[in-house]
This record gives structure tokens, C-alpha cells and sequence, in this order.
């Protein structure tokens, strides 16, 4: 049981009967030398960690030090103007709230990363509050998004420096869908076809962050990353196929993180760190000005 890909854990899962979740609970106890019991309760500890994010950046005062976000995951929760639904528009200021949390030094979950942290905890929250899952159920969903974290850190990788941000909040919001799949009752096959739609609609994504810092565009880009988790997963439950399956699409975007300009991978040299106004605020942050 080494799961290379998600093919794998696919067939493990026909081949024992056990839903994805279970799967995984196998594999942390065969490779981690854990109980089952100190499996879920580890997951328990880190959904307590992002319940907490969400709570406290839509609760709290937040403005990062660099003063590029200014409670911004309030402003999008409390808008009158609503262009999603509710449902989303929430799922929307979950995600920033964390991601300004992080960008204040507060305490998050890095699922996968720091970069991305906002977009497990937006769907689960969302999931739980606006589509009635039990709290429950929520240590299975994460253990089915680490399903597809681990493939993906296998096959391709979750820094910025070597995938862009196809690495970062890609893989978030395919972990992110796997797991709104899996609560929605979906199979394990829809499940590998969301992660395909969502990895698809993030290829190429550069990372660029200005001045170096987690804010812009992460935080945005979380709020987009928990819109992609819904849709791909809308797609998936409705029937469609993703032509291109889950595993080759992984390995797709190691190929074109490979094939970025180093200049895209966190480098803070290219892209929106390079605008005229990304090199403002950096000037305005730490007083020198991006490497040409
Ligand atoms: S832009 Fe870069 S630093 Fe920001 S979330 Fe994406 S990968 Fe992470």
C-alpha cells in the first residue's frame, strides 16, 4: 500500500470496499505507526486550528503589518451587493479571513500550505454550516483532501518555488473539491474527476507575490481556490468526466512548473511583484525595490 497515484487509492478502495477516507486511515497507520484513535484525533486538533482561523478573521480586527489587507474577509461577508449566493459568498470570506489571519502572523492550518491555507477551512466550514453536514463527518473529508495531497506531493510539488501557485492553492482547491465530493455522497471515481477540474482550472497559475508577502494575490487567491473546490466539485457530482484523468493532470503540473520562468516561483521578481505598483509597495514595505 504505497499509493503512488489516486488510481491506487481507487483500486484499494474497490479492491477492500472502503470509501476513500478509510483508505487513508490505513495507509497514516501502516506508514505512521499510529492508532486509528490518534489518527482522528490529530485531524480534530487541526480542524479546531481552522474553525479558529475562520472565526477570528471575520470576528477580529485584521490588518496586515505591510497594510495591503484591511478586513477585507469582513467587507465580503457583510456586502450588500451579493454576485454568488450565499452559500459561496460565505465560502468566499472563510477563505480570506484565514488567508488575512496568516498574513497577521495569526495561527492557521497549512493545508497544503501557509499560501493556501484558507481554502481547506472555507469548504469545511461552509460544508457544515451552509450545507448541513454533521462536525462529525469533517476529520473523513480531511482525510480524503489528504488523499490528494499526497499524490500530489508525490507526482509534483506544493512550493511556489517549483510550481507556482498551481502548487499552492491548486492543489488546495482539488483537495478542497475531493473533499465537498466525498460529504456530498459522491464515488471515488467523481471524486478523482474533481480534482482533475480543479487542478485543470489552476495550471499555469504563477506565483508572484509582491513584496515578497503572503497577501497579494494569495488571499484572493484562496477566495477564487474555495470558487474553484465548489465548481470543480459541481461538475464532478453532476456526471462530467474530466477528459484528462486526475493522475495525468498532476503530472502535467509538475511538467509546466518545470517549464515557469524561475522569475514566477516565488522569486517576488516577476509578475504582479514587478508591476509598477508591486514595486511601490515594496519600496513603501521595506524600502528597496524588487531584483531586475
Ligand atoms: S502567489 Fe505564491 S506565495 Fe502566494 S499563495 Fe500563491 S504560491 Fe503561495
Amino acid at each position: 500500500m504505497e499509493f503512488q497515484l489516486l488510481s491506487e487509492i481507487a483500486d484499494y478502495c474497490r479492491s477492500t470496499g472502503k470509501d476513500m477516507a478509510q483508505a487513508m486511515v490505513d495507509y497514516e497507520m501502516k506508514h505512521r505507526g499510529v492508532t486509528r484513535e490518534q489518527v482522528y484525533n490529530n485531524l480534530k486538533r487541526i480542524l479546531l486550528v481552522m474553525e479558529e482561523s475562520v472565526e477570528q478573521g471575520l470576528t477580529q480586527q485584521v490588518i496586515s503589518p505591510s497594510g495591503m489587507l484591511d478586513n477585507w474577509a469582513k467587507k465580503i461577508h457583510d456586502a450588500n451587493v451579493n454576485t454568488l449566493g450565499a452559500s459561496l459568498k460565505k465560502a468566499v470570506a472563510r477563505a480570506v479571513a484565514v488567508g488575512e489571519v496568516n498574513a497577521c502572523m495569526g495561527k492557521i492550518a497549512a493545508a497544503p500550505t501557509a499560501g493556501s491555507a484558507g481554502i481547506m477551512p472555507a469548504v469545511l466550514v461552509t460544508m457544515m454550516d451552509e450545507h448541513n453536514v454533521p462536525r462529525q463527518r469533517l476529520p473523513d473529508a480531511l482525510l480524503v483532501a489528504s488523499a490528494v495531497g499526497l499524490i500530489f506531493a508525490k507526482n509534483s510539488s506544493f512550493a511556489g518555488s517549483e510550481a507556482g501557485c498551481m502548487g499552492e492553492t491548486g492543489s488546495a482547491a482539488a483537495m478542497g473539491a475531493a473533499s465537498i465530493v466525498y460529504l456530498l455522497g459522491g464515488t471515488t471515481e467523481q471524486i478523482l474527476e474533481s480534482v482533475g477540474f480543479a487542478l485543470k482550472a489552476s495550471m499555469g497559475l504563477v506565483c508572484d507575490p509582491v513584496a515578497g508577502l503572503v497577501e497579494e494575490p494569495c488571499t484572493t487567491r484562496n477566495a477564487v481556490g474555495v470558487a474553484n473546490a465548489f465548481v470543480s466539485a459541481q461538475m464532478a457530482l453532476a456526471g462530467l468526466r474530466s477528459l484528462i484523468p486526475a493522475d495525468e493532470v498532476i503530472q502535467a503540473t509538475r511538467e509546466v512548473g518545470e517549464l515557469m520562468s524561475p522569475r514566477l516561483k516565488e522569486s517576488g521578481q516577476g509578475g504582479l511583484a514587478n508591476t509598477k505598483t508591486g514595486r511601490e509597495i515594496q519600496k513603501r514595505v521595506f524600502r528597496t525595490e524588487p531584483q531586475k
